[in-house]
């Protein structure tokens, strides 16, 4: 017997990020890793900018934090994400579910919970593999020389800015 499609709403549709089950919450980051780059904020405009320096936590392949349950133990400013975050969630990348949701966007064609595969956000070219460098080689201090943009067609890749 064939497989009944459900054709009731996804929760990412019918519920608000402040309605959401703690699972629901967590099964929206794509795993993109991009929040996990280290960022310089201009001191006059208050504008964030993007490294391509990685947290020393975040496997770069896997673009998955190599400690997540524990992580405070190991980088103590690790920003948790909470749903009483949401209306000051423009910091992050706008390919991020949470930022998505929160001004009123849908999720991304290549985002896990639409294709079923986790695989689907590195396919896309959105997450950080392959494209950041570890920060055990860069002291904060330069960060400044590794600001990045991420190109918007598609956003599949990213570049140093000059
Ligand atoms: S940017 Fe958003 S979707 Fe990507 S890893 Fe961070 S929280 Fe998850
Ligand atoms: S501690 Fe883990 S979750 Fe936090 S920024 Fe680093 S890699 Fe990402």
């Amino acid at each position: 017997m064939p497989a009944k499609r459900s054709t009731k709403a996804p929760f990412w549709e019918t519920r608000t990020l402040a309605q959401m089950t703690r699972r629901e919450w967590e099964s929206l980051c794509d795993g993109c890793g991009r929040c996990c780059l280290h960022k310089v904020e201009d001191t006059v405009t208050g504008e964030i900018f993007y490294t391509s320096v990685a947290c020393k936590l975040l496997n770069r392949n896997t673009c998955r934090c190599r400690h997540y349950r524990d992580r405070h133990d190991h980088v103590s400013d690790c920003i948790e994400l909470r749903p009483e975050h949401t209306g000051n969630l423009g910091w992050l990348p706008d390919t991020c579910a949470y930022r998505r949701l929160d001004e009123g966007k849908s999720l991304p064609e290549w985002h896990p919970l639409l294709t079923g595969d986790r695989e689907s956000v590195h396919r896309a070219g959105i997450s950080v593999r392959g494209k950041v460098k570890t920060a055990e080689n860069v002291s904060e201090d330069e960060y400044e020389e590794h600001l990045i943009d991420w190109i918007p067609v598609g956003q599949r890749t990213c570049r140093e800015l000059p």
